[in-house]
């Protein structure tokens, strides 16, 4: 296999990247003198000195590469533009901030080269140290998403993975510029492996997710692997056709039984009321895939290189 790329896509990361590289570097060092690697740090756009501290690894460490983004295009782009340069015939994805155990490259690249499987990943077991309120909600969206879409998404999964050229050239055949990755990656399918580790906290720096971030995180997943949404729409408008029906049936068996049926303003006051949000939360779905499809149509580049460093071609 020769080379293992380590991709790490870095947005305001100045804090923790000397550790990272650090840490990294150990481990580099621990494998067969066969395995050359390769850093690709890919720049989101960061305001802090994230590239500096980045071209200062790369001057003295002729196996560091990087790109930098003309602004912040978000997580997802930064790993697509990674993998897109990586030249190594293992490709591992790490977060920045230490959050993803370094020593994990050992076992996941054993398990790829000596147990026979295309994709190493690592999986949470525990969320120690993250706010409850996130832990539940994300619990909640894995299980609603692994329910409604074919993407085989792990609970607890994480970003964090190793896998062979092949893998990779599939992910980047998808070329869809909405781009939820962790989807992507079960959607292609090969064998997995799941390694297994408790949570880890951030080295330093902050996280990049607010509970709001990750909520419009969670919803571009669920619009991209999933179109049970819209059949939800019309199966709610279908179910209260059918209560109306009903409720028709009821009123006319009424004033045939009893006449006088000029009461129940406020009920009907409430029904109208009730069917109009149904019918602009249905309008609201289809808005959200009109709106991905129009994103989709205008083929806009997933992401924009401002410097690089020399060898990389300024796609
Ligand atoms: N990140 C990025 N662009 C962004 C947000 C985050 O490249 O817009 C990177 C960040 O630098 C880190 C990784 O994605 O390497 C994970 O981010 P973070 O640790 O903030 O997320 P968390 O681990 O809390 O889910
Ligand atoms: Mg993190």
């Amino acid at each position: 296999m020769g080379l293992i790329t380590i991709v790490v896509p870095c947005y305001n990361e100045e804090a923790v990247l000397p550790a990272f590289y650090e840490a990294v570097c150990e481990v580099a060092a621990s494998f067969k003198k066969s395995e050359a690697f390769e850093f690709l740090f890919v720049d989101d756009g960061s305001a802090d000195s994230t590239l500096a501290v980045i071209q200062g690894f790369a001057k003295h460490d002729r196996r560091v590469r990087y790109l930098s983004f003309s602004r912040n295009f978000g997580k997802e782009a930064a790993i697509y533009a990674g993998l897109r340069h990586a030249k190594g015939g293992l490709v591992a994805l790490m977060d920045a901030d230490l959050q993803d155990p370094p020593d994990y490259l050992k076992p996941m690249y054993d398990a790829i080269t000596e147990e026979g499987y295309d994709c190493a990943a690592a999986r949470r077991v525990s969320r120690k140290g993250e706010p409850k309120i996130r832990s539940f909600l994300a619990r909640r969206f894995y299980g609603i998403m692994r329910r409604i879409s074919n993407a085989d998404i792990v609970d607890g999964a994480r970003d964090y993975r190793m896998m062979t050229r092949q893998v990779v050239e599939a992910i980047l055949s998808v070329t869809e510029y909405n781009r939820f990755s962790k989807g992507i990656f079960g959607w292609v399918g090969f064998k997995t492996k799941w390694l297994e580790y408790e949570n880890i906290k951030r080295a330093a720096g902050e996280t990049k997710w607010s509970v709001w971030k990750l909520f419009k995180y969670s919803m571009e997943g669920i619009t991209a692997f999933s179109v049970a949404p819209l059949a939800l729409a019309s199966f709610s408008g279908i179910a209260l056709c059918g209560v109306a029906v009903i409720a028709i049936l009821f009123i006319i068996v009424r004033q045939l039984l009893y006449g006088g049926s000029a009461f129940g303003w406020p009920s009907m006051a409430c029904i109208v009321i009730f069917i109009g949000g149904i019918q602009l939360l249905c309008v609201g779905i289809l808005g959200q895939y009109l709106a991905k499809t129009y994103l989709e149509v205008k083929e806009r580049p997933v992401y924009i290189v401002r410097e690089a460093s020399e060898e990389e071609a300024q796609v």
